[in-house]
């Protein structure tokens, strides 16, 4: 897999300060967790600027935007099963 930042650099240029302590954030991955309505959602591998000091996390708007739209999806279609959860993600290649 190509571990190169994808991040347009337009959202967030690279080596952007961290707004917490001022160190300079590196590209990386992180997981996000949601929680709605007694469900909870992981999205695994998101590209994010990551800050090593205080692990202040910063995800660009564009993608941010495309997690929570597909994330709320999940939790409103979760609602209306007699189920306890989904499970959702992309095969390790
Ligand atoms: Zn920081």
């Amino acid at each position: 897999m190509n571990e190169r930042c994808t991040i347009e650099k337009s959202e967030v240029t690279a080596g952007k300060a961290c707004p917490e302590c001022s160190t300079a954030m590196r590209c990386g991955r992180t997981t996000l967790h949601f929680e709605r309505a007694g469900f909870c959602a992981d999205v695994e591998n998101v590209n994010a600027m990551l800050c090593g000091r205080c692990g202040m996390r910063s995800i660009p708007g564009k993608t941010a935007l495309k997690i929570s739209d597909a994330v709320e999806r999940l939790f409103r279609a979760g609602k209306d099963f007699d189920m306890t959860g989904i499970s959702f993600r992309k095969l390790a290649s």
